[in-house]
């Protein structure tokens, strides 16, 4: 019997053929017929520290004995815990939760917009994205992702949201002024093809928006909590945001999103202007703080490093011995392989699966790699002989 599903009913948005899994154990899934994959893909960078977790769904399962639901007119201990532990990160003086990178990134621009038009004066609205973002697929988040195959049959989109290319000074320059109340940038683009943004851009960008006042928001929901080797991902490229969004690797594989703001953003808020039913429940918060135990450690951002480091040299030493594989991408353990060919791209990727090891893909010709955190060097090996074979 075959692993696979044809044509369930979902929408036809998604493919019409899809691996049935059924369970997974550290850094492996298992199909539904008990085949072995190991796990380069995380669930697209969302299972951090992998799967079959007493831990986390023993802290789960607790919690949901206790409470599971209390809507934000009501505060638990987890999620006010987990709430101080975020703010405590860096220069934040409050955290919105949600359940998802858009919304996330949607509370950003909400709260962005009230402070830029309440101290800037109304119609300075403006929200700067940068080409071959992603931010998300809600209206908001999608007029700031620029990629025409995210927009075409949607339009119109929410007015003042503005692009200009990635890295590129003099366009940021002539673009960028006192109308803008937010640029969202991803320090290290997940989605469109894993470039990352120079320390140069970083500088001009600080400036402007200093002279400005114009808020930077980073948006973490693939970079964060430990992916890159930091905590967050503008730590390890320079960059300085007022307003950082997390999501995908939060509460270990449970819905969870935070949007983290500063007090002078805090300050002009008021009641009832930005809220959520599910948002910062007790069970996806109190899974969270484990999380963040174990990720907010200095060994385990430093064996980050050591993986990613082993991982980028394995990539380069199939560069060396295959012709149709070009360039090593990506920090951390958010890393790619950039081919000769975009179109060799569904057949590698296919074989990788057939010899039992799952990967992505970002932008139009990269592998992209973004195994749970806590993966091992010898497994790192098995994957990148799967993948030298498949190419
Ligand atoms: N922002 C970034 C950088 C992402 O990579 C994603 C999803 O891939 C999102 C936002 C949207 O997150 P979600 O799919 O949880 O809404």
């Amino acid at each position: 019997m075959s692993p696979y599903v044809n044509n369930p009913p979902y929408p036809n948005n998604y493919g019409s053929k899809f691996l049935v899994l059924d369970r997974g154990e550290g850094c492996y899934l298992f199909d539904k017929n008990g085949n072995k994959y190991l796990d380069f893909g995380s669930g697209i960078s969302v299972n951090a520290l992998g799967y079959g977790r007493e831990d986390l769904a023993e802290t789960a399962y607790n919690q949901m004995k206790k409470l599971v639901h209390t809507s934000n007119l009501y505060a638990t201990e987890p999620a006010i815990e987990l709430a101080k532990r975020l703010t405590a990160t860096g220069n934040f003086a409050a955290v919105h939760f949600g359940n998802s990178g858009t919304e996330a990134n949607e509370a950003a621009f909400k709260y962005a917009r009230a402070y830029s038009q309440r101290i800037k004066g109304d119609g300075n609205y403006k929200i700067l994205s940068f080409s071959n973002a992603f931010h998300g697929r809600t209206f908001g988040t999608m007029s700031a992702t620029p990629k025409e195959k995210y927009r075409a049959p949607f339009y119109p989109l929410v007015p003042g949201f503005e692009t200009c290319e990635y890295n590129n000074i003099e366009e940021l320059k002539k673009t960028l002024n006192s109308q803008f109340a937010a640029v969202i940038i991803e320090p290290l683009q997940g989605e469109g093809g894993l470039d990352s943004v120079s320390s140069e851009f970083c500088e001009a960008l600080h400036e402007i928006c200093k002279a400005e006042d114009i808020l930077i928001i980073s948006d973490e929901v693939q970079t964060g909590f430990g992916r890159t080797g930091e905590l967050y991902g503008f730590q390890t490229f320079g960059l300085k945001p007022d307003i950082i969004t997390l999501s995908k690797p939060l509460a270990g594989g449970l819905p969870l999103s935070a949007t983290l703001i500063p007090k002078k953003v805090n300050d002009v808020i008021h009641i009832g202007e930005h809220g959520t039913t599910f948002g910062g429940g007790p069970v996806t918060t109190a899974v969270a703080l484990k999380v963040m135990e174990i990720i907010n450690n200095s060994s385990f951002l430093e064996n980050v490093k050591i993986l990613s480091n082993y991982f980028k040299s394995e990539l380069e030493s199939i560069i060396e011995r295959k012709k149709t594989a070009v360039k090593v991408k990506g920090e951390g353990l958010l890393l790619g392989l950039q081919l000769a060919d975009p179109e060799l791209i569904p057949s590698v990727m296919e074989k990788c699966q057939n010899n039992g090891l799952l990967v992505l893909r970002t932008g139009i010709d990269t592998l992209r790699f973004a195994p749970p955190l806590n993966i091992t060097k010898e497994e790192i090996k098995l994957g990148l002989e799967i993948i030298e074979k498949a190419l």
